[in-house]
């Protein structure tokens, strides 16, 4: 017998029972970006390590373990598969030089890859729909970003599930001075570190704090908060953030613990969290990266943007049942007979001209079963061609889903007549 395979672990397939809830997703996402004047940006999936390392930053948990790393056998370039979005657009925006005197409003989606252990809502290929905004200061963006991502939640029913959670993180200076209180903090508290906490202790301070270890809540709960290190020009940001937040009717709740997963944010940060998928509550994080694309070689040039995680975003909607069911196709076409696959694909093929979504029957099969699959696609008329019809020039439309009896009729009114019975 020869070999089965299987995907590889925390990569999944997308099955027709499920792809239409992805396309239903993915069409509100356009029409949301586009509704706020976002451009899409598909970048490769695979970019050179160095650029994920000096984005994402040495000392996190996607550059330490998380990323898919190999060499390419043919120059022996270190490659990676992406992790995340920014780093890629990032890095084509200066590539290509598209701020030339110019802003930007760009929106990618799609897979992205971290070696993780797969557990619901965790997966070693995900995906993320993602927007980057180039070149604005805030705080007006920053609002913008959250009253869309409000928006979205708003179109998918999803409000009342999510919360927002903000924080500022200041800027680098004042990073900096509150890294040292910090670091004398958590040397008083050495023993109280797992693993990872004593080894950032030094390289990663803040990331200490980002710890999901429930034994280190307390102590991270009191340790020296950076907002309290914040100068007047950080702290007028966040204010003037929070006020037009306030003033727009979103609801927020400030976490100064919130620091994110990856070095390049500064400034405001947030994330959209839910109680309902336990662990893995983060549907949606970003915050400001005013100095990445300087870091990347471009001009300095503020920057911000957020990630979401698509599964967990449909995880949810299906637990609520807030998904559509997949939409039947207008027409089954049966048709039999001598002449009769050919004469049924010229009528099928005019009536999808006419605007219809048309399953045409193939293969040879008794009236009776055709009728059966008929039934079971969903589809909201059974168009008839036999021999009678063929020698007649007609067709019948019998409706699956109403009372209303069948009627025979011309070829060339079938669409009519179709459009008739659906209005
Ligand atoms: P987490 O704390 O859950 O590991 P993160 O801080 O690593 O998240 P980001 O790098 O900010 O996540 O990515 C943005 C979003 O992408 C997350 O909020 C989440 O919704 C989603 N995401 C991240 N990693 C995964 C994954 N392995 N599988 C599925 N979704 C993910
Ligand atoms: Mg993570």
């Amino acid at each position: 017998m020869s070999q089965k395979y299987q995907a590889v672990k925390g990569m999944n397939d997308v099955l027709p029972a499920e792809s239409y809830q992805w396309e239903f997703f993915e069409a509100t996402l356009r029409a949301l970006l586009a509704d706020y004047g976002y451009q899409n940006i598909r970048t490769p999936i695979v970019e050179t390590t160095p650029l994920f390392v000096r984005a994402i930053g040495e000392v996190t948990d996607v550059v330490e373990k998380e990323m898919y790393t190999f060499v390419d056998s043919l120059n022996g370039d270190s490659l990676t598969l992406r992790p995340e979005g920014t780093a890629g657009t990032l890095r084509a925006v200066v590539e290509h030089n598209l701020l030339y005197n110019s802003t930007q409003k760009l929106w990618y989606m799609g897979p992205m890859f971290r070696h993780e252990r797969p557990q619901k809502g965790r997966y070693r290929q995900f995906h993320q729909i993602g927007v980057e905004a180039l070149g604005f200061a805030g705080p007006d963006i920053d609002t913008e970003i959250i009253v869309m991502t409000a928006d979205l939640w708003r179109r998918l029913g999803l409000t009342q599930y999510l919360q927002l959670e903000i924080n500022s993180l200041g800027n680098s200076a004042e990073r900096l001075a509150h890294r040292e209180a910090l670091i004398a903090y958590l040397e008083c508290h050495h023993e109280l570190l797992d693993e990872d906490g004593k080894r950032r202790l030094y390289t990663n301070p803040l990331r200490v704090l980002d710890t999901k270890n429930p034994a280190l809540q307390q102590m991270a709960d009191n340790a020296p908060r950076l907002l309290d290190y914040l100068g007047p020009e950080s702290l007028a940001h966040y204010q003037g953030w929070k006020e037009m937040l306030t003033a727009l009717g979103v609801a927020y709740k400030e976490n100064p613990r919130l620091v994110r997963g990856l070095d390049y944010y500064n400034q405001s940060v947030f994330e959209w969290v839910t109680t309902e998928l336990g662990a893995q509550g983060t549907l949606c994080a970003g915050g400001r990266y005013d100095g990445l694309i300087e870091q990347l070689g471009g001009k300095a040039t503020a920057g911000i943007g957020f990630g979401m995680g698509m599964e967990r975003v449909l995880l949810l909607l299906q637990g609520k049942g807030l998904l559509p069911a997949s939409p039947a196709a207008d027409v089954y076409l049966l048709n039999q007979g001598t002449g009769a696959p050919l004469y049924a694909m010229r009528l099928a093929q005019s009536l999808r001209t006419a605007g219809f979504s048309v399953i045409q029957h193939l293969g040879e099969a008794s009236f009776k079963s055709q009728m059966k699959k008929a039934d079971a696609s969903g589809a909201l008329f059974a168009v008839i061609v036999g021999e009678d019809e063929i020698c007649a020039g007609q067709a019948v439309i019998k409706p699956l889903r109403t009372d209303i009896v069948q009627q025979t009729v011309a070829l060339e009114s079938v669409p009519a007549a179709l459009a008739a019975l659906m209005n």
